[in-house]
């Protein structure tokens, strides 16, 4: 059994300024592992994140818009804060695409001041219903901060749940679907936002306020109270166009539309009209009126 922490060892454990390797040579006689954990626990320190705990920029990152936007944006997808229950709270995000744990990193560090780094993992070989499931690589973004409890108040209670003062602006989105979008290319175009912890009422509220940004979502019920926003041929386009190009190379999949595209045409009738396809359709008439119209004048 490890002695009790001494008043003495805990002054030092409050030097935030200092990694684990110099707190551990300042207390050789603990563990770097049990100087994380003791750290941790007194809310100094987590997970071997040496971030500078001074607040002096708490005030200035609440009124960063462009910060505001990239943490509302990624809590819609997987990322998640958690309270401290005597430090800062805690934003977290794990994804397996290095590329855009990268770029998030270099996104949020420098606001925060963070000296912390992305940490890679990998998770362990594992079955689900019988099938194999291969180790796969995971990157971890973690940064304790005064500015997150805030964050937290507006999206837990305790459950994550939808602020009410969510807006939805074009970098909000953005970090929605790099965190948690995706899309497919066969027949039709269809690009999606998954919600997987927000209920019916709460997506419901996302999209209406999208469909004010003129954008066309469309809910599904996935599975059983899992919804996802669902964007169809040109909305697809509208959603891309909206949020802007892709920051991130290795997710230039994401952007990529397999040459589906809108064609103005003329009716005719003398109207133009769009359509849209992956190639230039058929479609010559601008409505089922004049298809009727003019098929029987050929005939
Ligand atoms: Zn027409």
């Amino acid at each position: 059994m490890l002695k009790k922490w001494t008043d003495d060892e805990m002054k030092i454990l409050q030097d935030t300024h200092k990694t684990i390797p110099e707190l551990h040579m300042l207390l050789p006689h603990r563990s770097p592992e049990s100087i994380r954990i003791k750290a941790g626990k007194l809310g100094h320190l987590r997970t071997g994140d040496a971030l500078l705990r001074n607040s002096s920029n708490y005030l200035d990152l609440l009124e960063n818009s462009q910060f505001k936007e990239v943490v509302d944006g990624e809590l819609l997808g997987d990322g998640c804060i958690t309270k401290g229950s005597r430090g800062y709270s805690t934003f977290a995000l794990t994804c397996g695409n290095k590329g855009y744990a990268e770029y998030l990193h270099s996104v949020m560090a420098p606001l925060l001041n963070s000296k912390s780094k992305v940490h890679y993992r990998t998770t362990k070989p594992h079955s689900i219903n019988g099938k194999y499931i291969s180790p796969r690589p995971q990157y971890c973004l973690r940064y304790a901060h005064k500015v997150f409890d805030h964050f937290y108040d507006r999206w837990y209670s305790p459950k994550k749940c939808i602020p009410s003062d969510i807006e939805l602006t074009s970098g909000v989105c953005l970090h929605w679907y790099l965190g948690d979008g995706s899309i497919t290319s066969n027949r039709t175009l269809q690009a999606r936002l998954s919600t997987d912890s927000f209920t019916e009422k709460e997506v419901e509220r996302l999209a209406s306020q999208l469909k004010q940004k003129t954008l066309a979502p469309k809910i599904a019920n996935e599975r059983d109270g899992i919804y996802i926003v669902h964007f169809f041929g040109k909305h697809a386009l509208d959603l891309l166009d909206y949020i802007g190009p892709c920051p991130v190379e290795s997710l230039n999949y994401r952007w990529n539309t397999s040459g589906y595209s809108i064609y103005n045409k003329t009716c005719r009738c003398g109207r133009k009209f769009k359509s849209s396809g992956f190639v230039e359709s058929w479609k010559k008439y601008c409505s089922s009126e004049c298809q009727q119209k003019f098929k029987r004048r050929k005939n």
